[in-house]
């Protein structure tokens, strides 16, 4: 008796230890099954966002062609802005320059010390002051500019010790801005003043006026010139370490463009419109975004929208193939929750289960079970999504330079700024290693990309420098 019910236990767990295996091999099967089809929309993806040098080739040439479109034509709609702002820096202005790079929701003081003869800009000191919600909703840009006089004053106060009596007496000012790119800063009066910056040079004097005079009711002795926005400022540096630098780019948050025209030397700003094939992602983005249909080449290239697609296509990921289990994270559909910098540090992770990928997930998604497969599909989707925005950077870089004439036997230095350039080593690489293909070994040689010199903002000095810098009176 004893014997028969061992004999039927044993059956039972031989019979569940067989179950448990058809439920582990179709378990397996299912997990491999999703895997091929995550893996699918990865090849799918990386397949709509390649970029053979041909296709590179043709975004510059179409920037090209456009560029000389904007210029011809009065009502262009390339959002191309005239900076008037003669003359750019010769390398020779010295003393010392205050200036301001007004951002989205701080704005930077900066000083340095200018030496001519293209020296390095040195003493410079920088301090940066958040402004309060209040001062950055109202309809006019009084509040804004009384809080940046009164700050002004404070950090002169602090410097005019170290500058002596006499460079005090000839404090010079130079004023960028950033535009703002926070989609509720944007409804505000004073922000959509700065953004109507980029087509109304009306705006730029007017806004120069309302500054200049919150100087004088402080008794400040400083005077704004002119205002131009900060990747111009970023071409006035440039400008004053080398005279074929002829280029400056925003590769931050948002990104621009400021060249010099060559045949009237002025500089125009803005990306021109071009052409490149959109994927379904680029084209939910583009729908769901403040702005459908406008600034194109910025949603496929900018530190704001670089982290977004790459969550779209996780998202996709994770609804048709369970890439992190049988859930799909809540986090995951929030938009721009994916940020550059973070989508960056998944991106290169080196090591070999991807933990840094593995903390990201948990840290923004909310995900702590993912399998090394699925980091290592994330990391790669990463690498797409940089290596597309990067290498059409350099196309960009291409378009411009052939646009000024200047690819055959001209040197031309292209200043870039902002942190997606500066700290996103792999980007930067993409970038490089494009303008390198796409041109060649030898007249790759002719583009030379600089990291821009003083830090963001330090275009406002230069800026002030050329503007007032009289040789005569030194
Ligand atoms: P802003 O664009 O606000 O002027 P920056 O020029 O310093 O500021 O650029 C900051 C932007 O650069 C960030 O919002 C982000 O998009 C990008 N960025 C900064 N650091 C990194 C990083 N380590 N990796 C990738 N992108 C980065
Ligand atoms: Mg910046």
């Amino acid at each position: 008796m004893r014997k028969e019910v061992v004999a039927a236990a044993a059956i039972t767990v031989g019979a569940a230890a067989v179950g448990v295996a058809v439920f582990f091999r179709h378990w397996e099967r299912q997990r491999e099954q999703r895997l091929r089809q995550a893996k699918r929309i990865l090849r799918k993806f990386a397949n709509d966002c390649a970029t053979p040098v041909s296709k590179l080739w043709n975004v510059a040439n179409d920037l090209c062609s456009n560029m000389e479109a904007g210029l011809s034509s009065e009502e262009s709609q390339l959002g191309m802005l005239v900076s008037y702002i003669e003359p750019l820096p010769t390398g020779e202005e010295k003393g010392i320059y205050y200036g301001i790079n007004l951002r989205g929701t701080n704005f930077l003081l900066i000083r340095g010390r200018l030496g001519g003869k293209n020296l390095p800009i040195s003493e410079l000191q920088r301090e940066e002051v958040a402004i309060p919600s209040s001062a950055m909703d109202g309809d006019s840009t009084e509040e804004l500019f009384d809080l940046i006089a009164v700050e002004l004053a404070k950090f002169i106060s602090v410097h005019s010790e170290i500058d002596g009596e006499a460079e005090s007496r000839e404090r010079k000012l130079g004023f960028t801005i950033s535009f703002p790119v926070e989609e509720d800063a944007v409804s505000s009066g004073t922000a959509i003043k700065w953004r109507s910056l980029s087509v109304n040079d009306i705006v730029g004097k007017e806004l120069t006026n309302d500054i200049n005079q919150a100087l004088e009711k402080l008794g400040i002795d400083l005077r704004v010139f002119a205002l131009v926005n900060d990747t111009t400022g970023d071409l006035a540096g440039g400008r004053y370490y080398n005279k074929e630098n002829v280029a400056a780019i925003t590769l931050g948050m948002a990104t621009d463009v400021s060249y010099v025209e060559s045949a009237e030397q002025v500089p125009k700003s803005a990306w021109p419109i071009t052409q490149f094939g959109r994927n379904e992602f680029d084209a939910s983005l583009d729908t769901e975004s403040s702005n459908p249909g406008s600034r194109m080449f910025e949603k496929l290239i900018s530190g704001m929208y670089l982290g977004e697609i790459a969550r779209r296509v996780l998202l996709k990921m994770a609804q048709e193939t369970a890439l992190f289990g049988d859930w799909v994270p809540p986090k995951l559909t929030t938009p721009y929750l994916l940020r550059s910098p973070d989508m960056a540090a998944m991106h290169q992770d080196t090591s070999e289960d991807f933990e840094t990928v593995d903390e990201k997930l948990n840290e923004i998604f909310g995900i702590n079970n993912s399998t090394p497969m699925a980091r290592e599909i994330v990391a790669e989707v990463c690498d797409v999504v940089a290596e597309r925005g990067a290498r059409l950077v350099g196309a960009g870089i291409v378009g411009i330079v052939k646009n000024l004439g200047r690819i055959a036997n001209k040197k031309s230095v292209i200043t870039i700024e902002g942190g997606l350039y500066e700290h996103y080593r792999v980007f930067r690489n993409y970038l490089h290693s494009s303008v390198w293909e796409v041109l060649g070994s030898d007249l790759s040689d002719n583009v030379i990309i600089e990291n821009c010199h003083g830090g963001s903002g330090a275009g406002s000095i230069f800026l002030a420098a050329s503007q007032t810098y009289n040789a005569d009176s030194y």
